[in-house]
């Protein structure tokens, strides 16, 4: 089916590149424009001195949301990509050497928790009861429609209540689990999505279902693989891409959008125009001088923002089959630490760890013999704590692989062979985000679902939003969703 309309994507992360595929794949003739030299956003990779760094996301949840977008044009994703199953999914670690596998084998998540904790044996099966339950009320029924008007909002109030997601992660997780290790192992995942376990809707606790249910993945080559792949298929399916295709500005005319031009001044008109860049980036930045953008942006900056990540980028030349793919490695303090993550104005002197060591798993991402890494910090966004993190980024670099060499990776500063390092001001710059945000608008109840920016905006009727910002949110299956959510009204809308 042809539907003679043109669309426009801004922005080539997996929100963009996975509406750009549904788009393209229903007759949509669809443009893809990056500001970078290569596709990805957040999942954008670094190649240094033979090693591959998947520069964001790492851990594959849900690939039916991946697959389906090949099965829209009858394709097969094993043609393009392969996906590798990840065991454990993590390996907790804390300080005082306590270890926990967190694995998808419940004798074996059974075993672990009653030599913790007997009597969270019985808690851990309720709490997974009720993750299941969120996952079927929050990301099977919701996770890709779009909430348009308040009164989709109140249709699912009632579930929302019987829920209990006005309560936060950790405070449900605590009503089933008593360790506070444990309560630490099963709430930590809406980090994952830039939520805070302390402060976040109960709702993401549902995380713990989505990887139980679909596993844990690794896409052979990278998660760079996977995004090749992606803008493969689209590009098999017809569609362009322009990289280093910076947009400076979007023409609007009272309801409707025209128009897009580049930073280097050439022009291409379209029927509809979708943004995956940064929301607030899109309204204030892209709709400089209109009504709607000047609002929105004001509105939208003014909301609470998830926190940033400082993430260093490391190549040894000796390998630690010792290690987990993922591993969590958490500092001495969790709820303080939080805290300040969001709320404090400064630099916490410790730390808790996200490590990313994929070279047991593949050993394409480094040279023979070598291993390629990446470890991330959670920190304050640069509209709370004002760090100068050109001065800061190098002494918390040495730090955080000063404790890694201690802790965990013996032997690790002698054997580094590259480092690079990221910082908010890295995402900001780089990726256009509001106040450096890792994940966009925080995913908190108050500005989730229809208090989130819509999927199509409220007053020019072929603007569209993909990606971390709109419904659902963050993370892969979030902003894939979202891409369906999105593809839903566009195509609705060109067949009007
Ligand atoms: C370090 C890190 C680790 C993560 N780990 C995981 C994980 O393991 N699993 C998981 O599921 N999620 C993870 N996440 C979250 C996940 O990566 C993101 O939520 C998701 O990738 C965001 O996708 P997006 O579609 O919103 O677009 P983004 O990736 O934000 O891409 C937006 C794109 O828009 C482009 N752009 C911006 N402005 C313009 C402009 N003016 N013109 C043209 N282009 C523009 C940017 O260059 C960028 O390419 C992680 C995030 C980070 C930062």
């Amino acid at each position: 089916m042809n539907l003679s309309t043109t669309a426009a994507v801004i922005g080539a992360g997996f929100g963009g590149l996975a509406l750009a595929i549904r788009l393209q794949s229903a007759g949509i003739q669809t443009t893809l424009f990056e500001k970078r030299d290569k596709p990805g956003g957040r999942a954008y990779v670094y190649q240094d001195e033979g090693f591959t760094f998947d520069a964001g996301p790492t851990v594959i949840t849900d690939p039916d949301c991946l697959k389906q977008l090949w099965a829209l044009s009858g394709r097969d994703m094993a043609d393009y990509v392969t996906l590798l199953p990840v065991a454990p999914f993590y390996q907790l670690c804390w300080e005082d050497g306590y270890r926990f596998h967190y694995a998808d084998d419940q004798e074996a998540l059974d075993r672990q928790i009653a030599a913790k904790s007997p009597q969270d044996v019985e808690g851990y099966r309720r709490f997974l009861a009720y993750s299941n339950d969120l996952y079927r009320e929050g990301y099977e029924k919701l996770g890709t429609v779009p909430f348009l008007n308040v009164g989709s909002m109140l249709k699912v109030a009632p579930q929302l209540l019987r829920l209990e997601s006005y309560r936060s992660v950790y405070s449900k997780v605590s009503e089933f689990i008593q360790d506070e290790q444990l309560r630490q192992a099963f709430s930590f995942h809406s980090l994952l999505v830039g939520g805070n376990p302390f402060d976040t809707s109960s709702i993401y606790a549902l995380i713990h279902a989505l990887e139980r249910k679909g596993g844990v993945w690794f896409a052979r080559g990278g998660t760079g693989a996977l995004i090749a792949a992606m803008a493969r298929l689209f590009e098999d399916l017809g569609g362009t891409i322009h990289l280093n295709a910076e947009i400076d500005r979007i023409a609007a005319y009272g309801d409707r959008v025209t128009a897009l031009t580049l930073k280097d001044g050439r022009a291409f008109a379209f029927d509809q125009i979708a943004s995956n860049a940064d929301v607030v980036h899109t309204y204030r930045d892209m709709l400089r001088g209109t009504k709607r953008g000047e609002a929105q942006g004001r509105k939208l900056g003014a909301k609470r923002h998830s926190m940033s990540l400082f993430v260093i980028y490391f190549g040894l030349k000796t390998q630690h089959p010792e290690l987990k793919h993922h591993m969590v490695l958490f500092g001495q303090r969790y709820r303080e630490l939080i805290d300040e993550i969001f709320k404090g104005s400064e630099l916490a002197d410790d730390f808790s760890l996200y490590l990313h060591a994929p070279s047991v798993t593949d050993d394409s991402l480094a040279p023979p013999g070598q291993s390629a890494y990446y470890v991330l910090s959670p920190v304050p966004h640069l509209g709370t704590a004002n760090i100068d993190w050109y001065a800061e980024g190098p002494r918390y670099r040495d730090r955080i692989l000063q404790y890694l060499n201690d802790r965990y990776i013996p032997g690790l500063l002698d054997d580094l062979v590259t480092v690079r390092h990221f910082t908010p001001f890295d995402f900001r710059d780089e990726l256009n985000a509001h106040l450096g945000s890792a994940f966009s608008i925080e995913p908190i109840l108050t500005q989730s679902a229809w208090f989130r920016p819509h999927n199509r905006d409220d007053k020019i009727t072929n603007l569209y939003i993909v990606g971390a910002g709109t419904h659902p949110g963050a993370g892969i299956p979030g902003v894939v969703g979202s891409a369906k959510a999105t593809a839903g009204l566009m195509i609705a809308d060109a067949r009007r």
